[in-house]
């Protein structure tokens, strides 16, 4: 079963579903990016109904002042939302959709390090990881009978399945906590530093965010955000090799005019 499974999972990855991710990796895309961007949309609406939604301009203007320059970079119309929730988390999901936490922006000193981590959850939608976790998923968990319990649901939000709701990285509302690979992380981090730096954002302060970020864990609460984004060794060191790269685009950032002045 498990080696015919295989052998149909190569198959279609060899007939339609193997693509390149935008750092130069290969990866498995089974699902249609129209569901996959459904599922983001309809989790987004059920986020807003679920969660209290902040309101104040002061928020709201930071966070939007900080959002518009990453997202120009990628193009396309977003939507950002900040949520009334002490935990220190941001995430983004397919579609288009953004949502702060009110905890991170007390978290961090200003706009970069808040840019830093928008950008991040940016890169883990341009990779398609919520596809790419969700074709893994499916080939796990029993082949198609997975896709075809999915798609026809991602309309309706109250059936969409936990394994749907898992794949898109929102999973923790839903009681399900499903981190992302190292692999993803990884590629989040350096698609979204290499983004902020090229918006006008300090790229350096990717690094103090994370250190930030592991200090915050290491106290009594473990925040939300780092149990699926632990700011190891690793991270930080592989972000700081990534400084350099970074450090030149934010220098052409700077040389175009872009000065991004965001203020809490
Ligand atoms: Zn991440």
């Amino acid at each position: 079963m498990r080696h015919k499974l295989f052998l149909t999972f190569i198959a279609s990855c060899l007939l339609t579903a193997c693509a390149t991710s935008p750092t130069g990796r290969s990866q498995l895309l089974m699902m249609p990016d129209a569901e996959v961007n459904q599922m983001g949309l309809q989790a987004f609406t059920d986020l807003k109904k679920t969660k209290p939604v902040n309101k104040s301009s002061r928020y709201n203007r930071f966070v939007s002042c900080i959002a518009e320059p990453l997202t120009r970079q990628v193009g396309g119309s977003w939507e950002v939302v900040v949520f009334e929730d002490e935990t220190l988390n941001a995430f983004a999901l397919p579609g288009n959709k953004i949502g702060v936490h009110t905890g991170l922006i007390k978290l961090v000193d200003n706009q970069d390090q808040l840019a830093a981590v928008i950008g991040h959850e940016i890169g883990h939608v341009l990779a398609k990881h919520s596809n790419e976790r969700l074709s893994q998923e499916t080939a796990v968990n029993g082949g198609l009978s997975v896709l075809s319990a999915v798609i026809p649901v991602a309309g309706a939000s109250s059936v969409l399945t936990q394994v749907g709701m898992s794949a898109l990285g929102v999973a923790a509302e839903y009681g399900v906590l499903l981190p992302f690979s190292r692999t993803h992380e990884s590629e989040a981090d350096s698609i979204g530093v290499d983004m902020m730096a090229k918006a006008g954002f300090d790229p350096k302060q990717s690094v103090v965010l994370w250190q930030k970020m592991s200090k915050a864990s290491s106290g009594q609460k473990v925040p939300e955000f780092m149990s699926t984004h632990p700011a190891d060794e690793t991270r930080i060191t592989d972000l700081s090799n990534r400084l350099s790269t970074a450090l030149s685009f934010y220098k052409q950032a700077q040389a175009a005019g872009k000065h991004p002045n965001c203020k809490k």
